[in-house]
């Protein structure tokens, strides 16, 4: 089978299936010709948890050795949230954030993305004080644990927190051991919660803005996702790049940005398209704008004639 090459200086990969295996995540990435991958280590739409066989965490272990792949993501069950009043529903949640943790931990993945939560009325201010003492509870059960939890950046839907980099500011700042978190941030969210990227004053307030309310030296992963919805629209829906309402002039900003260069970049757009599988597409496009070819050309080719 044809295996791409990485290009250097892109540290570039998907979301992928663990269907098949933890380790045949890494060689699937690595035969799309990533250098980075993010999985969950469970289904994410369930409560029931999964424990990992010394088996699995061999076989992971020798694929990234064989692969070479050292950035390694693993994004979180989407039904925790541990920014919520009610005690016996957030304990819950607790509970399977720990067991998360302890999975990326056995499996040495660095690090873990986390929704940060939503208050569900309760209040902004209580909602993070709330996110903060939940992970350092977390990270006191797990004093050795090599893995980084990442807040993700939100769009802001409902109750929603993470949505303004204050707020993700606020609830790292509220952590005991700062090396134990850092930053995720996910295109198509911070533009539906209104950043506006997709225009280069936007894109360079956006990027400015975080670097100067959080710190780009605590951001270590892109989710780099266009976004079916407008901007400031709250809606997190996520589309191929370069074909939503970003577009691909800012994704080529992002890829060819030196201050995000040693970050890792993670498409989560959607699988499909027109029943081909996406991701070689949505890849090779962020390759492209990366290489320098026209952003507009490359979505939009005008064939000489
Ligand atoms: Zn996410
Ligand atoms: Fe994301
Ligand atoms: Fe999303």
């Amino acid at each position: 089978m044809h295996e791409e090459k990485p290009q250097s200086g892109l540290i570039l990969g998907a979301h992928l299936s663990i269907a098949k295996g933890f380790d045949q995540a890494l060689f699937n990435a690595a035969k799309a010709g990533s250098n980075a991958v993010q999985i969950f280590t469970k289904n994410a739409n369930t409560w029931r948890e999964k424990q990992l066989t010394e088996l699995q965490i061999a076989a992971f272990q020798a694929a990234r050795e064989k692969t070479g792949i050292t950035e390694i993501a693993s994004h979180t069950s989407y039904l925790i949230n541990i920014a919520g009043a009610d005690a016996d529903k957030t304990a819950m949640s607790v509970e399977a954030l720990y067991q998360e943790l302890i999975r990326c931990t056995r499996l040495g993945i660095p690090y873990l993305v986390l929704h940060p939560g939503a208050h569900l009325g309760d209040g902004e201010t209580a909602g993070i004080q709330r996110i903060a003492d939940n992970l350092n509870a977390i990270f006191d059960r797990l004093p050795e644990s090599p893995t980084r939890v990442l807040l993700e950046t939100t769009a802001g839907q409902g109750s929603a927190l993470g949505h303004t980099f204050e707020q993700v500011a606020a609830m790292g700042d509220k952590i005991t051991d700062p090396d134990r978190v850092g930053f995720c941030l996910d295109t198509s969210h911070v533009f539906a919660a209104g950043y506006n990227l997709a225009d280069p004053d936007g894109y360079e307030s956006t990027i400015g803005g975080f670097d100067a309310i959080v710190g780009l030296s605590r951001l270590h992963l892109l989710h780099v996702n266009d976004s079916k919805k407008p901007l400031g629209s709250r809606v997190d829906r996520h589309e191929h790049i370069g074909e939503g309402h970003i577009g691909p002039a800012a994704f080529a900003r992002l890829v060819t940005d030196p201050r995000l260069s040693r970050i890792a970049k993670i498409i989560e757009t959607p699988k499909d398209k027109n029943g081909k599988d996406a991701d070689p597409i949505n890849l090779t496009r962020l390759r492209r704008f990366y290489a320098g070819e026209d952003p507009v050309q490359v979505l939009f080719p005008v064939s000489a004639s």
